[in-house]
């Protein structure tokens, strides 16, 4: 887990980044301001947005990453390189780089395994106006994940 800054970024990086903030603009949160956006890069250079849905109950609630990964899962496109993932927290704490709930850490994890190639995925997470980055990948935010592999 690593703090990069954006001009050290590949231009793919950039991009997804970018797509990821337009992706926060698409959010539903009558409560407030706060929202997520999601870019993911398939290795077939497709990339899915999504953005976060608040509901009253929280947990009724769905995340952006998850709706990238939903999107992407829906076309059958199982292999994943990258997934962005910018933070917009009501322009009060613009600073704070946003970091996956523990239900998406389980699911980006499982993802990993979709190919059966037991690949990592890489991660940049994000403040809104992407000035503060760090790039990491799933095994790293989440080493000892739970695989229903471990239990058949
Ligand atoms: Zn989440």
């Amino acid at each position: 887990m690593k703090k990069i800054s954006y001009n050290k970024l590949s231009e793919q990086e950039k991009n997804l980044l970018e797509q990821a903030r337009g992706a926060g603009n698409q959010y539903w949160n009558k409560k407030g301001t706060r929202h997520v956006g999601a870019a993911l890069l398939c290795v077939d250079g497709k990339i899915y947005q999504g953005t976060s849905i608040r509901r009253t109950n929280v947990s009724n609630s769905t995340c952006a990453e998850r709706m990238a990964l939903d999107k992407a899962i829906f076309d059958k496109n199982y292999n994943y390189k990258i997934i962005a993932i910018v933070g917009f927290y009501d322009g009060k704490m613009e600073n704070e780089v946003i970091s996956p709930c523990g239900l998406c850490r389980q699911i980006l994890s499982e993802a990993e395994n979709y190919s059966g190639k037991n690949k990592k995925i890489n991660l940049l997470l994000a403040n809104e106006n992407v000035s503060k980055i760090i790039k990491t990948d799933s095994q790293e935010l989440f080493p000892i994940s739970y695989q229903a592999k471990s239990y058949e």
